[in-house]
């Protein structure tokens, strides 16, 4: 076979197909944010990042810089082995120690990356429980698809936030057969929030475990940053909370909050906690500072509500479409995979304005669109100029503006 031949024509496909991936090559300026530098060719360029995950700016906070400088000048830059074999710094037990209290938990479990700690999870909770059933939210982030598949448990996907779907195919089970229902909080390409009481009612009924990633709401959601699930007071319902240290805590990886027993088990099993070098102990004390400096601050929180409102005021009052959804996420909804892709590379050669496009396979074709995500770092004068530009943008494409 020729390998290379094969490597381009699979990678033509992509293109002709519309489903290319193209970096924005960015250098983020901390103390600028949500500022950054873009390298084109030879040229740079500044520009104003609006669909950043790092929503709370947190990635520049003066508190976790000084707490990841510390920790790299007394613990040097990696953590020198596994878990098991030399690695476990004293900051990687303290962050766990932060995370269980974050979410109420008797223990917690780190890992390289959410998408790890979802795969490697789910991986093992679905091989190791005997003749186990995952009912999985229809719209569930590829880690979470990825590691059930790992586990060969059998799955069972139940319709997007559909509880009665769910109560229907949990019925459908064997009532002795172990289940485990898995769900996020906010889904992040329409920011629309899972009903998480009624869905633990549900899985209580048939003694299911449940079992919720929290990636996009941990750090902003509730009155200490714990996520969808404090601010509704049902974190001691959920079997085990899944998170990420690498959105809105600004730095990497990712974790499990749940009981004891839980923990160790996948400590034990789980190949992709075990095989893998333990994180750098300056990342583990920078995500630390994160949780602490959130937990008793509500300031960044309250500040990102407000623009999100502002944006979401600006782009009504123009007609600009985006989804009604009660979270931090504004998806504007161009619906046509050309104008979409044209919007975002005119935003940023034009006005230097980054927001990259959806498209498919991310989201359904039709419903392409451009993610926005204010945050508390947002400038009035950057929600100006990013208003005016799609306001000019939307008249250009001749796109269809919605009736207030
Ligand atoms: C980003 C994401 C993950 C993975 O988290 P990382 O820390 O980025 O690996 C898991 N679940 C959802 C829903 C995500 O969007």
């Amino acid at each position: 076979m020729n390998f290379e031949d094969f490597f381009r024509a699979e990678l033509d496909g992509l293109k002709e197909e519309g489903r290319y991936r193209v970096f924005a090559e960015l250098e983020r300026h901390a103390g600028a944010f949500p500022k950054a530098t873009r390298y084109a060719g030879d040229e740079t360029h500044k520009v104003t990042v609006w669909c950043s995950n790092d929503y709370l700016g947190m990635g520049q906070n003066r508190v976790v810089l000084e707490a990841m400088h510390r920790a790299l000048d007394s613990c040097g830059a990696g953590a020198g082995g596994t878990r098991n074999i030399s690695g476990t710094n004293h900051h990687h037990v303290l962050l766990e120690r932060e995370l269980a209290d974050l979410h109420g938990k008797e223990a917690a479990l780190i890992f390289t990356s959410g998408y790890v700690s979802n795969w490697a999870t789910l991986g093992t909770l679905g091989a190791k429980i005997p003749d186990c059933v995952i009912l999985s939210d229809s719209l569930n982030h590829a880690s979470m698809i990825e590691g059930i598949r790992h586990s060969r448990a059998d799955k069972v996907i139940w319709r997007h936030n559909d509880v009665e779907d769910l109560d229907r195919k949990l019925a459908a089970i064997a009532p002795g057969r172990p289940k485990i229902v898995a769900f996020e909080s906010v889904y992040s390409m329409d920011g629309d929030i899972a009903p998480i009481a009624e869905i633990c009612d549900v899985a209580e009924k048939h003694g299911a475990m449940t079992y919720l990633d929290e990636v996009h709401a941990v750090g902003l959601y509730g009155p200490r940053g714990g996520g969808v699930a404090e601010r509704e007071g049902v974190m001691d319902r959920l079997t085990v909370i899944e998170g990420t240290l690498g959105k809105a805590f600004g730095v990497l990886g990712g974790y499990i909050a749940a009981s004891a027993a839980l923990c160790d088990f996948v400590r034990s099993f789980s190949s992709g906690f075990i095989f893998t070098t333990a994180l750098p102990p300056a990342v583990a004390a920078g995500a630390t500072a994160s949780i602490r400096h959130l937990k008793a601050s509500e300031l960044e929180r309250a500040r990102q509500r407000e623009r999100v409102a502002t944006v979401r005021g600006r782009l009504d009052a123009l007609g600009i479409p985006h989804l009604d959804n009660p979270s931090h996420i504004i998806p504007v909804m161009v619906c046509d995979a050309k104008k979409c892709k044209w919007i975002s590379d005119v935003l940023l050669e034009r006005y230097g304005i980054y927001i990259q496009p959806i498209n498919y396979p991310t989201v359904p074709k039709g419903s392409e669109r451009l993610r926005i995500t204010p945050s508390p770092l947002h400038r009035d004068a950057d929600v100006e100029l990013l208003v005016r530009a799609l306001n000019d943008l939307w008249s250009q494409c001749a796109l269809n503006r919605a009736v207030a």
